[in-house]
């Protein structure tokens, strides 16, 4: 079908868009959209010429890598071109791939090498008689820029290839930085007052690309080598898997995490693997790649535009993508915080489809100029809940429109406030219907009350029929009230009215976090319990008292006293009290004296081989030391397995604790 003038106009458009993100990017290396924009533009333009082929041109985006190279650099002609890779975000679409393959080789099946995505700069070094005499970037695919004195300062480039290299060869690898060097580097350009770099992969290709090489050479760069171009005069291995083995031998630097597989399907295990362990690597990577083994396939396969045929790169789920905010809505939370959210037409990411993210408040949306109707770009990352971090004003239709927030709250009608110096409003309404049942699936959560059995739908069919009017009545449930219930069998009410009475027995700390008292978290409800023993005396006390604990500030503490200020919430408690909810908190054990562990603390993290980290934590507290989920001042031994998290490592970092792996922490055991 020829492109009608409204494709051909979107097309033109976009076209100039992605020049001028590429220039940014690859010439500059200071993107001016994230990488989501970009590849939202991209598709759509994909999207555009595949609908309408006659609008693809040679100098389409669509159709070239990169960037020209800048006019700062001598120009550096490729011999054979240097590529992009074809992508796939899902194992449909990577298995696609293989069945694509399979065909292409008549039916063949065919071995695979997997290698990890670094996500740097690539670059090619060419090799006479082992000697490096050039390296450049990869710029359009066709011709770089010359970066040969600065590629010679990298230390893990070698200038003289070892054993005996062909007389001429082209070797192709990915300059990178480490995240500790980034991170250092960043922290030096702070002190001087310069401009901080985005991420390790635009401040490695910043580095690269100086037209003064003493300046690279005080960045920390490294490289990771993956494949060749040109090569003359010597006999290249006939499988990708032997070619990484010898161009080790020569002494470039391979990956050491680069595996083989018999079959095009390992490369989904081996994908699973990083897609968990890719933090624990010091440098960034956007995905794996998969190559065809066989060269003799691999040529027969063959390159079509800017992409091989024999090469897929399976990214890791992307963390940002764009979609359209179709409108605003408001929840009313436990604590009467009224919580603006938005819907938006569905997206993938980070590994799930999105259809509601988080907008905070309401000065969060109009700091970012967030309009309903505009295109946003929505980021989720590991479990954190999804979240709107920018609007593409440049991509706004006439009929956006600015958001305010409620007047009156959308379910018991009651005027909303906001009080000074907060960003959050407010239902105040106690009685507010959304409020108690928020609160009474947060009672009943996990980290709260822990109540099994007890999920939002059946908590909003109580609520329904009044058999709980607040939290308190959850105690006085009886097995009859509970079988009556919609599809509830006798064996599940059993359980249910078994795990309430049970759940009375939970600690303070517990408790005063399933109460939902504004800004009193776990953490918060955990200083409280520790310090005041009883709820009496935490309901006696005062401002001043409460300021005085390290960790409470002026805003909790108000917060604190205002809630037991309140004769509602008084009589809650007492009514919770009656129904024998315990009152006090757990007295922690004493530490025994005298035994070999008296007077250290421990912490586990990571998953031990010999024990679990229950097993270790037993057994150093049956020496006579403490045990704790959490890296404090006290804290004298963090004993790190596989996979630690990051976050106590750093603590025990900055109060000098002593880290032991597992075989450590085992000498220390006595016989
Ligand atoms: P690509 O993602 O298509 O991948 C190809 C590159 O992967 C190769 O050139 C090579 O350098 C590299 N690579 C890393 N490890 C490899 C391995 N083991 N084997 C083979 N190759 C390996 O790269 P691209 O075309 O340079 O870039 C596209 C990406 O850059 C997109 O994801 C896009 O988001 C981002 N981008 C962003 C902007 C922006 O403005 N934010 C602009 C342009 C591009």
């Amino acid at each position: 079908m020829p492109a009608t003038s409204d494709a051909l106009k979107r097309a033109e458009k976009l076209r100039i868009e992605l020049d001028e993100y590429n220039y940014r990017y690859y010439v500059q290396d200071n993107p001016s959209v994230s990488d989501a924009v970009y590849d939202a533009g991209m598709r759509e333009l994909r999207e555009l010429e595949v609908e309408f082929p006659d609008l693809v041109t040679p100098v389409s985006p669509t159709q070239r890598v990169g960037a020209p190279p800048d006019k700062g650099f001598a120009e550096a002609p490729h011999r054979g071109q240097m590529f992009s890779l074809a992508n796939s975000f899902d194992d449909d679409e990577y298995m696609a791939w293989v069945e694509r393959t399979r065909r292409l080789l008549n039916d063949r099946d065919f071995d695979v090498t997997c290698e990890l995505k670094i996500d740097g700069l690539a670059v090619s070094l060419t090799y006479q008689n082992g000697v490096l005499v050039r390296g450049a970037t990869r710029g359009d695919g066709m011709k770089g820029e010359d970066v040969t004195s600065n590629v010679r300062t990298i230390k893990s480039i070698p200038l003289r290839l070892l054993g005996s290299p062909p007389e001429h060869i082209e070797i192709r690898g990915e300059i990178y930085m480490s995240r500790e060097g980034f991170h250092r580097m960043n922290a030096e350009r702070t002190n001087e007052g310069l401009a901080l770099y985005a991420n390790p992969r635009n401040s490695a290709a910043g580095s690269v690309r100086q037209l003064d090489p003493a300046i690279t050479a005080q960045r920390p760069l490294d490289i990771w080598v993956y494949g060749i171009g040109v090569v003359e005069g010597g006999t290249v291995p006939d499988t990708q898997w032997d070619l990484l083995a010898w161009l080790n031998s020569m002494g470039v630097r391979t990956n050491p995490n680069n595996t083989h597989y018999a079959k095009p399907e390992g490369a989904i295990e081996y994908y699973r693997k990083w897609i968990d362990d890719r933090e624990n690597t010091d440098y960034d990577t956007d995905g794996m790649v998969v190559k065809v083994n066989s060269r003799a396939d691999c040529d027969e396969l063959g390159v079509v535009g800017r992409e091989p045929r024999w090469a897929m790169a399976y990214k890791w789920p992307a963390q940002q993508e764009v979609t359209q905010l179709l409108g605003i809505r408001v929840n009313v939370g436990r604590t009467g915080k009224i919580n603006p959210f938005a819907v938006l037409e569905p997206v993938f990411v980070g590994g799930v489809t999105v259809q509601h993210a988080t907008l905070h408040n309401e000065d969060y949306i109009h700091d970012k100029d967030i309009r309903v109707g505009d295109w946003v770009v929505v980021e989720r990352a590991g479990e954190v809940i999804p979240q709107i971090v920018q609007s593409l004003p440049e991509r706004r239709g006439p009929d956006a429109r600015e958001f305010n927030m409620p007047t009156t709250c959308p379910v018991c009608g009651t005027e909303v406030t906001r009080a000074e110096g907060e960003s959050a409003h407010y239902c105040k309404n106690p009685a507010c219907p959304a409020q108690l049942s928020e609160l009474i699936f947060h009672f009943v959560s996990k980290g709260a009350m822990d109540i099994d059995g007890m999920g939002p739908k059946l908590a909003t069919s109580l609520l329904e029929a009044e058999l709980i009017t607040d939290v308190a009545d959850i105690f006085s449930l009886k097995l009859e009230d509970v079988v009556e219930l919609e599809r509830m069998g006798d064996l599940s009410a059993t359980k249910l009215v078994t795990n309430i009475a049970a759940s009375k027995q939970q600690p303070l700390h517990r408790l005063l976090f399933a109460l939902g008292i504004v800004h009193v978290g776990a953490e918060v409800a955990e200083l409280l319990a520790t310090e005041f023993g009883e709820m009496d005396k935490l309901i006696a006390t005062n401002e001043s008292e409460l300021t005085e604990i390290p960790g409470i500030g002026p805003r909790i503490a108000e917060s604190i006293v205002e809630y037991f200020g309140d004769a509602d919430n008084l009589a809650l408690v007492g009514k919770l009290r009656d129904a024998g909810v315990r009152m006090d908190a757990d007295i922690p054990d004493a530490p025994a004296e005298g035994l070999p562990m008296s007077g250290m603390a421990f912490c586990f993290t990571g998953t031990l081989s010999g024990m679990s980290r229950t097993q270790g934590e037993e057994r150093v507290k049956a020496l006579g030391a403490t045990a704790s989920g959490s890296v404090t001042q006290k804290t004298t031994h963090l004993v790190i397995g596989e996979k630690p998290g990051a976050s106590k490592v750093k603590q025990a970092e900055k109060y000098g604790t002593e880290v032991l792996d597992e075989d450590a922490f085992m000498a220390l055991l006595p016989e």
